[in-house]
């Protein structure tokens, strides 16, 4: 297999399990995946760790990073600042590693714009009503932030056809197994393989001449 690392998207509603998804994947195949953690102007939220979740930046800092290349794509959501560092993803990516991003659609489109290899995920939760259930369980938004979240997820809605993969997130575990085998087939694609395929050929050709001696 090429050992050049595969970038992939996982977007998806707020309250869809995307976050859960990302940490069942990396939990279950940690030599496979790398996680990017993103730059953001929000807030911690209560247990999140610089560095962990995310690197927690003012407006000034994020607006520094913007101006110095260090992002490979960002966007607004909700109020705040989002953005992807670019050197981790390129490190990891050489060092052959699949680097997932978990972002928001507007810098995913941008990811795929910039890499058009990308494979781009969206998670949706089975229903609305599911959607708006989980977002008021988890009791980490106020009800304003519930609301700009919900408004958000009507606009999402609309951009998701340019995704390659929906993941209905009916079953935690079932959606972590259908992540993994779309990154496992994903790397399969033929156009990703042209160097084995090459190796072989080399090889044949080889192996042709020392028969016709
Ligand atoms: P939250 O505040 O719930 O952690 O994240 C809000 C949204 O921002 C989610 O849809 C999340 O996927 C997205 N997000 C997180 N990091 C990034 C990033 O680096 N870039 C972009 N474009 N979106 C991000």
């Amino acid at each position: 297999m090429s050992n050049k690392g595969l970038l992939a998207v996982l977007s998806g509603f707020a309250g869809s399990g995307k976050g859960t998804i990302m940490k069942k994947l990396l939990e279950k195949y940690p030599e496979d995946y790398a996680l990017s953690v993103s730059a953001t102007t929000r807030h911690p939220r209560p247990g999140e760790e610089e560095g962990r979740e995310y690197f927690f930046k003012t407006e000034e800092e994020f607006k520094e990073m913007i101006c110095s290349g260090e992002l490979l794509e960002y966007a607004g959501y909700v109020g705040h600042h989002y953005g992807t560092p670019r050197a981790y993803v390129e490190d990891q990516l050489s060092l052959g590693k699949n680097v997932i991003l978990e972002i928001e659609i507007q810098g995913a489109l941008q990811i795929k714009e910039k890499f058009p290899d990308t494979l781009l995920m969206f998670v949706t939760p089975p229903s609305a009503v599911e959607l708006m259930n989980r977002l008021k369980g988890r009791g980490t938004e106020t009800e304003e932030e519930i609301i700009a979240r919900l408004s958000r997820a009507v606009e999402e809605a609309d951009g998701c056809e340019a995704y390659d993969y929906l993941i209905i997130n009916d079953d935690i575990d079932e959606s972590v197994a259908n992540v993994h085998r779309i990154i496992e087939s994903e790397q399969l694609r033929m156009r990703r393989c042209l160097p084995e395929i090459e190796a072989i050929k080399n090889d044949l050709r080889t192996f042709l001449k020392e028969e016709e001696k």
